[in-house]
Formats: C-alpha cells, sequence, structure tokens
C-alpha cells in the first residue's frame, strides 16, 4: 500500500489492514444492521448530552473528512446514560459521505445506504488521556447519525458555511460556539454494539450508539460537502468525497436496541 491511507484503489479500505493489521481484526466497524435480527435490551439506559458550545474550538480540513474539534482537557462536553457505564468528553465530530445522494453513510440499516453519517466521538476519561482510551474495549464512545435527503437542515448550515475557510487539505479555522445536540434527532432510540474507528489504524475501543431516526438535509447541503478537496492548495484540486468504509464482517458480535 502507499505510505498514506486513503480511499483509491491504490491505498482504500481493502488494503488498511496491509500497515494497520488490526483492520482485519474481530470487532471492526461498521458493520450491516439487519433489524429483523436486533434485540430489544431492556437494560440499556436513555442516552443524554451535555454539550458546552464554548468548549468547540476548530474546524480543519484533513484531507480524510472535515473535523470540528473540541477542548477536551476537561469535563465540559459530555455524553452520559445509555450502555455507557460513566460520563464521557466530547473531542471531535465529523463526517463521512458519498459522491452522490443515494450513497455515503457506512453503516448500513436492513440495506439503506443514507447520504452521510455523522459521528461524534467522546473519550472516557478515567483512561487519563485519548491515547489511553483509544487501547480500552471502553474507551471511546462514538454517537452515529444517519444523514439521509429532504429538508434543509438550518443548524447543519452553520456547520457548512464554516467549510468555506477550510476548502484544501491542511486548513484549520476557529469555529466556535457550536453545539453539536443541535443536529440530533428529536427521537433518542438507539441501536449499539462494540466496534471500532473506521479510519486506520481502526482501534477496536468503541461503543456505538447509533441513532435510529436519521436527520434531514438537503441536496444543496450535500452538495457543500462535496465541494471541499482532498488535496492541498498548492495542488491539481481534487474533490473531497467517498471517504466512507464499507461494513466489516460482524464475526458472531450482538447488536443491541434500546427500544421495542
Ligand atoms: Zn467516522
Amino acid at each position: 500500500m502507499a505510505k498514506e491511507w486513503g480511499y483509491a484503489s491504490h491505498n482504500g479500505p481493502d488494503r488498511w489492514h496491509e500497515l494497520y493489521p488490526i483492520a482485519k481484526g474481530d470487532n471492526q466497524s461498521p458493520i450491516e444492521l439487519h433489524t429483523k435480527d436486533i434485540r430489544h435490551d431492556p437494560s440499556l439506559l436513555p442516552w443524554s448530552a451535555s454539550y458546552d458550545p464554548a468548549s468547540c474550538k476548530t474546524i480543519l480540513n484533513n484531507g480524510k473528512t472535515c473535523r470540528v474539534v473540541f477542548d477536551d482537557t476537561y469535563d465540559r462536553s459530555m455524553l452520559r446514560g445509555g450502555p455507557l457505564t460513566g460520563p464521557y468528553r466530547l473531542r471531535q465530530f465529523h463526517l463521512h459521505w458519498g459522491a452522490a445522494d443515494d450513497h455515503g453513510s457506512e453503516h448500513t440499516v436492513d440495506g439503506v445506504k443514507y447520504a452521510a453519517e455523522l459521528h461524534l466521538v467522546h473519550w472516557n476519561p478515567k483512561y487519563n488521556t485519548f491515547g489511553e482510551a483509544l487501547k480500552q474495549p471502553d474507551g471511546i464512545a462514538v454517537v452515529g447519525i444517519f444523514l439521509k435527503i429532504g429538508r434543509e437542515k438550518g443548524e447543519f448550515q452553520l456547520f457548512l458555511d464554516a467549510l468555506d475557510k477550510i476548502k484544501t487539505k491542511g486548513k484549520e479555522a476557529p469555529f466556535t460556539h457550536f453545539d453539536p445536540s443541535s443536529l440530533f434527532p428529536t427521537c433518542r432510540d438507539y441501536w449499539t454494539y462494540h466496534g471500532s474507528f473506521t479510519t486506520p489504524p481502526c482501534e477496536e475501543c468503541i461503543v456505538w450508539l447509533l441513532l435510529k431516526e436519521p436527520i434531514t438535509v438537503s441536496s444543496n447541503q450535500m452538495a457543500k460537502l462535496r465541494s471541499l478537496f482532498s488535496s492541498a492548495e498548492n495542488e491539481p484540486p481534487v474533490p473531497l468525497v467517498g471517504n466512507w468504509r464499507p461494513p466489516q464482517p460482524i464475526k458472531g458480535r450482538v447488536v443491541r436496541a434500546s427500544f421495542k
């Protein structure tokens, strides 16, 4: 594989294991969800997020996605409940999307691919650092939210408007006073399972909370996301699209639902 991973044939998901062997591990993400096989677990609690909009710091284009970064040096923006045994700190959120509206999500639900998937990444401060949390099976909690095409979402536009400042790889800009819970759907029902990051090194440290209800964004809003570039300013322009990993083998893992 080329020295830098990506989503093209020469460095894409099928080749990540060459440099990151855990990418062929037993707890990889994303997965296909088959809802008829998923059992309701009455012991699963409701979850809640209390985010401090002032902990939102910057937005950046790393050539693989656009990421919004939060101050996680103390308990400011927190996720609690659900399948989690304690509070988790929000570190960043980012998205995965396709080249067109009919695909782009990483998880699929009964064969349905959504236009995009939002990942809110939190870590368990009982492990002291984010780096330590990456080595623990319950070190990270990711809330995954599907984006489907429909009516424009105003709160999503606040984020999209900031993309003009980070068109190319390596750009970073201040971005603050944003509360990502404004992007949540109304319904808090979720599926949960143990998995991994969907980008190298694909560490198997994630408690996934995948929200059942997608949020709706417009086709124009998706087009704005696709106006980013995976190339740097001084390079020939390459659109940043198709940054999703396909579903990985379930390998006997159990997915549980918080709802009937
Ligand atoms: Zn992700």
